[in-house]
This record gives structure tokens, sequence and C-alpha cells, in this order.
């Protein structure tokens, strides 16, 4: 097992650890970017309210919950759906980092959990974010499709990867490409190869922005 990664039991054993679980939902789809570019497969993350990519889901009450119940009850409230969750969708859990770790005086395990749906129901999942969903505009700024393609080298995944992820959510969906297939490891390796590159290109963008700050509007 990967480095600071946990099984579900060992994971539930840790009682002084407050637990917090996101879903990976995804469905493969026919449809092509500019009618010739295959989009593959729509994976879903979300724009937080802390500026921050991450995946639906949240803290989880073992006192009140199980796992399952208490992430289906954080993605009702982000997602406006009811989403039957098992233990079978259960992928990785991992204790966080104290670096991100919200809450200093305990420490966090974060779960996820990877569900393939039809195309049809991502798109339900999409709308109902976006009107019934009670924390739309609040603790979620918007639902998001991760492009997995590459276009023009670093178009897609690539910039897609070098933005800013809460906690371990961008591990978590590399893990989840890889696992189940949704794009190569050669393909991964290369937009993470790309994804640096942006980032220092990021660095002088935000240093040019920052002189901006210095005119007299
Ligand atoms: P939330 O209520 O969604 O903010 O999640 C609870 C905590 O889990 C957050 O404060 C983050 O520190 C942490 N977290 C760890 N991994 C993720 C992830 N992949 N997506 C969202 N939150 C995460
Ligand atoms: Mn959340």
């Amino acid at each position: 097992m990967a480095s600071g990664q946990l099984s579900r039991s060992e994971a539930l054993a840790c009682l002084g650890c407050k637990h917090a679980c996101h879903m990976m939902l995804y469905s493969a789809t026919k449809s092509q970017l500019f009618g010739r570019i295959p989009i593959r497969h729509i994976v879903l993350m979300q724009m937080r309210f802390d500026g921050l990519l991450g995946f639906p889901g949240g803290f989880v009450n073992l006192q009140k919950e199980t796992l399952e119940t208490g992430l289906s009850r954080e993605l009702w409230e982000e997602l406006g759906v009811a989403i039957p969750i098992s233990v079978e969708d259960h992928v990785v859990s991992c204790l966080a980092p104290a670096l991100f770790s919200s809450t200093s005086s305990s420490c966090l395990i974060t779960h996820l959990y990877v569900k393939r749906m039809e195309e049809e129901q991502i798109l339900e999942v999409e709308r109902a974010a976006a009107s019934t969903a009670k924390d739309h505009g609040h603790e979620v700024l918007g639902m998001i499709r991760v492009p997995l393609y590459t276009i023009k080298g670093e178009g897609g995944l690539a910039s897609f990867l070098s933005h800013s992820f809460i906690g371990n959510a961008r591990s978590q969906l590399v893990e989840s490409l890889l696992r189940f297939k949704l794009v190569t490891p050669d393909e991964l390796k290369s937009a993470l190869t790309h994804s640096m590159e942006i980032n220092t290109q990021t660095t002088e963008n935000l240093k040019a922005a920052l002189t901006l700050t210095e005119k007299l509007f």
C-alpha cells in the first residue's frame, strides 16, 4: 500500500481521527470536443467555496452514521440527488499529512469512493447540483468536468492538474484515473510533467499581476 494509505478497516479503527468521505462520479461518453477529439469519459469534480478543486463529499460523524450513509448525506446536500453508496464503492483511505488537516487537534483520514454511472445520470447530477442542491452557491461554487485529453501539448489534462486542489484531491484523482484505466500511465506522466512547467509560468504570471496592484486606478 502506498505511504499514508490505510485499508477501510484500519481506518475505522482510528477512533480519535476525523473522517472525510468524497466521491468521484464518472461515465463513459461518445461525445467529441470540436467534433473530433474524443472526450472518452466525463469525470466530475467541483469548485469549492475556498477556491480549490475537490470531490463532492465532506466530514462524516461516525458516532451517528457510517462512512457510506455520511457520504450519501453530504452528496445529497452538495449534488441534490440521492446516490446509493455501498462499501464496494470504497477505493482508498489515506491518513492526511498534518499539513492538510484543517483541525490541528485531531488527525484526518480521507476516504475516496468511486462510482461509474450512465452518461444520462451524470447529466442529471449536473442539472440538480446547479438547481436543487442546498449547497449550490455556498459550499459548492459549481460542478466541473475533468478534461482527460491533451490538446496543443499542454492544454487539457496537464492544465487541469496544474490548478490548486484541496488536501490530497489531486492524488486521489490521479490514482483513480490510473486504477479505472481512464487514462494511461504514459498520458498521466506527460500531463504531470507539463503541469510542473505550467506552474513555473504561473509564478511569473502572478508576479506580473501583482505589479498591476501597484498602479493607480
Ligand atoms: P469538506 O467538508 O468537503 O470541506 O471536506 C472535509 C475536509 O476533507 C476538508 O476540509 C479537506 O481538508 C479534506 N479533504 C481531503 N481530501 C479532500 C478531497 N479530495 N476533496 C475535498 N476535501 C478533501
Ligand atoms: Mn464538501
